[in-house]
């Protein structure tokens, strides 16, 4: 999606309009180096850092195309917050015009929707590689008969539940909460392989919900090696999402 793609780099002319602005905010003394980039955030946010003169600036990088008034007032923003002063209210009224704008709002939708997207898809999380353990799962337990959705976890440690497999979107998300080395893999194995079964048993269902699971998928949920010592160390999460 040409509306996402991330504009990364340095911010052209970024450090002299930091200046300036450092200038007219009124902040005393020899402003820092400026290092003025751009990244790609999920939203419209801006940071600064300052270490000793150096003062690394990252600014979404939806910016990249708004007008010139839109980034310094951005930049006022940022300095006033670490200065502690107030930015002048021509630029903030610029600012809230362009994030109410009709026109950011929905760029910024499709920015969120695309990159949310994107991390959801990757299987490789930072401690469990959810990949090799469909292969070993759809091998050992459904005879290698089970075509691959996609697999990803959440963006976010959810609370409610472990994983969903969202039949209209064909994929299997599994909770960001069980991607940590204190989670054991058979947890995750289990967890996985729960999902795989309502792959298996494929009903319309907008989620995973309570009424999906018959009693022949709980028996057969069951075959699951690790089962019992799945459930208690599930059991013993201190957020409990539920099965
Ligand atoms: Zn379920």
């Amino acid at each position: 999606m040409k509306h996402s793609r991330p504009a990364v780099g340095m911010v052209p002319g970024g450090e002299r309009l930091f200046q300036r602005i450092y200038t007219r905010l009124g902040c005393e003394g020899r402003p820092p180096h400026f290092i003025v980039e751009y990244h790609p955030y999920t939203d419209l946010t801006h940071t600064i850092r300052l270490r000793e003169d150096v003062a690394r600036v990252r600014l979404s990088d939806v910016l990249a195309d708004a007008p010139a008034a839109v980034v310094e007032a951005a930049a006022a923003i940022l300095l006033g917050r670490l200065y502690r002063r107030r930015p002048p209210a021509d630029l903030i009224e610029i600012y809230r015009r362009y994030t109410y704008s009709r026109s950011t709002r929905r760029r910024l939708l499709l920015v969120r929707r695309d990159r949310a997207h994107k991390t959801e898809h990757c299987p490789a999380g930072t401690h469990h590689d959810l990949d090799p353990l469909f292969q070993l799962l759809n091998g050992s337990y459904f005879g290698n008969s089970l075509p691959r959705p996609r697999l990803g976890w959440s963006r976010r440690a959810w609370r409610t539940q472990l994983g969903c497999f969202d039949p209209a979107l064909n994929q299997i998300v599994i909770n960001r909460q069980l991607d940590r080395p204190g989670v054991p893999e058979y947890v995750v194995a289990y967890v996985l392989y729960h999902e795989m079964l309502h792959v298996k048993h494929r009903i319309k269902f907008v989620r995973c919900r309570r009424q999906s699971h018959s009693v022949a998928f709980r028996a057969e949920e069951k075959r699951f090696t690790d089962y019992a010592r799945a459930i208690r160390f599930l059991d013993h999460l201190p957020a409990r999402p539920r099965r």
